[in-house]
Order: C-alpha cells, then sequence, then structure tokens
C-alpha cells in the first residue's frame, strides 16, 4: 500500500462533524429531560457553533504557510518513517501528545499564545459546544510549530496531520458534564471529563492544570495534575469572564489588551513582559496572574487551618 506522505488520506475532523451534531443534540436534550447534567445557554452555544466555524476558515488562510513549513522542514528529515509501519504510528501517537501537552502548557504560561488559545476558555459553561470554541490565530501565535520537530525526526507531514485530527476528535467528548468519572484505570492514563473540567475551571485551585490532549500521563509527569474533588465543583470560564457573546471580541479581545499595553510600555522589560510575560503580568505586579491568585488561595486555606488563638488567661 502507498499513501500520500504529505497530503493525508482523510481528515479525521471533517470525518466526525456528523457525530458532532448528533451527540450536540442529544446532550441538549439529555439535559431538557434531566436525564444528564448538561447546562447550554442558546448565545453561548451559537458563539462556541460561530467560533468552530471561523477557526476552519481561518485554518484554510494560513493552512498554505503551515503546509510549506512542514513540508520544508521534512526535506531535511533524519530518518525515513514510512506511514505503513504500525510502530511509526505508535510513535506518533506519543510524541504529537508530548508536544501537545508543551504548546498547551506554554498556550496557558505566555500572554502571546495565550491570547491565541483564551477563546476556548471564554465559555462559563462546559458542554459538547464548547469543544467547537477553537482559535482564530492559532496560525498566527505558532500552534503548528512543534509539528516541525516531528517532520524534522522524519514523520511524514501527512501522518503529522492525521495525528493531530485524532487527538482533536479525541478532546472533543470530554467536554462534558454528562459523564462523572470514567473507570479507575482510565482515569490514570487518559484526559478525561473530570480531567478536563479542571483545566476549565476557573476556581483558583484549579488553574493552570491538566493541560493533556489524550495521556493525561504527562501532567503527572511534570507536576501540573490535579484531581477533580467533589468539595470543590469547577466553575468555568476566565478569571475575569468577557460577559460577552460578540465572536470578534471573543476572537480578538487578548490581542487588543496586548496592543492598548505595549502602547504604555515604557521599557524594552515592558514589552517583553507584556508579550511573554504570564497572562496578567504587569511591571508593578499590581494585576493579577493565575500564580498571584492560586498563592492568595493557599494563604486564605492555610489561614483558615489555624487553630483559633487560645482565649486569654483570667
Ligand atoms: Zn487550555
Ligand atoms: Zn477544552
Amino acid at each position: 500500500m502507498t499513501l500520500d506522505p504529505i497530503k493525508p488520506a482523510f481528515d479525521p475532523v471533517t470525518l466526525a462533524i456528523p457525530l458532532f451534531v448528533i451527540t450536540i443534540v442529544g446532550e441538549i436534550i439529555l439535559g431538557r429531560l434531566r436525564k444528564a447534567k448538561a447546562a447550554y445557554e442558546p448565545r453561548d452555544t451559537a458563539t462556541s457553533l460561530m467560533m468552530g466555524l471561523g477557526s476552519n476558515i481561518a485554518g484554510l488562510l494560513t493552512g498554505a504557510v503551515v503546509i510549506a513549513a512542514v513540508v520544508g522542514v521534512w526535506q531535511f528529515r533524519i530518518f525515513d518513517i514510512p506511514m505503513t509501519a504500525w510502530w511509526a504510528w505508535v510513535a506518533i501517537f506519543f510524541l504529537e501528545d508530548l508536544t501537545y501537552y508543551w504548546f498547551h502548557r506554554l498556550s496557558h504560561e505566555r500572554r502571546f499564545w495565550w491570547a491565541s488559545h483564551v477563546n476556548h476558555h471564554s465559555s462559563q459553561h462546559y458542554n459538547l459546544a464548547t469543544a467547537l470554541r477553537q482559535t482564530w490565530t492559532g496560525g498566527i501565535a505558532g500552534t503548528w510549530l512543534l509539528w516541525l520537530p516531528l517532520a524534522l525526526i522524519g514523520f511524514p507531514p501527512a501522518m503529522i496531520a492525521i495525528q493531530k485530527g485524532i487527538s482533536l476528535v479525541y478532546q472533543y467528548w470530554i467536554h462534558t458534564e454528562a459523564i462523572g468519572k470514567m473507570p479507575r484505570w482510565f482515569e490514570a492514563v487518559f484526559n478525561t471529563p473530570s480531567h478536563h473540567r479542571v483545566h476549565h475551571a476557573r476556581n483558583p485551585r484549579y488553574l493552570d492544570a491538566n493541560y493533556a490532549g489524550i495521556l493525561i500521563i504527562w501532567d503527572k509527569l511534570f507536576g501540573t495534575f490535579i484531581p477533580e474533588t467533589d468539595e470543590e465543583p469547577p466553575r468555568y470560564g476566565l478569571v475575569k469572564n468577557l460577559g460577552d457573546f460578540n465572536i470578534l471580541r471573543v476572537a480578538f479581545h487578548e490581542w487588543i489588551g496586548i496592543g492598548k499595553d505595549l502602547m504604555t510600555a515604557r521599557s524594552p522589560r515592558e514589552v517583553l513582559g507584556y508579550l511573554f510575560g504570564p497572562p496578567g503580568w504587569s511591571p508593578d505586579g499590581s494585576r493579577e496572574t493565575s500564580k498571584t491568585l492560586k498563592a492568595k488561595w493557599l494563604a486564605r486555606q492555610e489561614a483558615a487551618k489555624e487553630p483559633a488563638p487560645p482565649l486569654a488567661a483570667e
């Protein structure tokens, strides 16, 4: 069997579109009938669907550049990896997932990449439609940069594209409150609705956690895993919510925020801080970052644990 190493034989995301439609309608109906936990708000769902559509259009615009870059790097490949070998698919499954973890982590920890990813977290609901709330500016922010090492190793561009699609389709079904916890062995290895609810939560205790794509093992390995606890149900959305369903604002608000801050920057340090510091960075530390929010929460926890001062001796 010969497979085109550059043009993917199929696109997992396109193939999954009927599944997206059927399961979103199913989740809405189950939610209405109170057979499952599923909160939908029509304006919010419309925004999610429009963001998904816009993301595909943006992908078409930047696609040619991305393909040229990946194919260009692949010309200098170290190994010739055959697409027909089973071990090649096992290898790319793990390596693509590892690169996804790091890119996703960067997308939360550095504002330039957060500006592109923030829209995925802008819904205050957590349902299957939220999964479709995808970036419009990922091409510009370089979502695809971590595909380049895979091409350099020698994985054919078509293989990288298919594995990326499989990862995206996998991550679709975990955007739901209808599923509580999966069996323990599954929760231990794979990213699940429970793990990803934590990732979408804005409760301080859950911030900056569970960046996994398919396998949760990377978070456990690199120290970013936080389990969902029954005592604290996740509250969804951004630390400061947009309160807006305007798709242009959802897509571009953080880029506009960066632009406004850069206009006030007084030194190269401030320019770099506003662009590549953690989201919420400010020269005088007057704004909140997820680290400061988490530290304050921890301090409150500690204070609550401390025994009350002894009563004064009479
Ligand atoms: Zn994220
Ligand atoms: Zn998500």
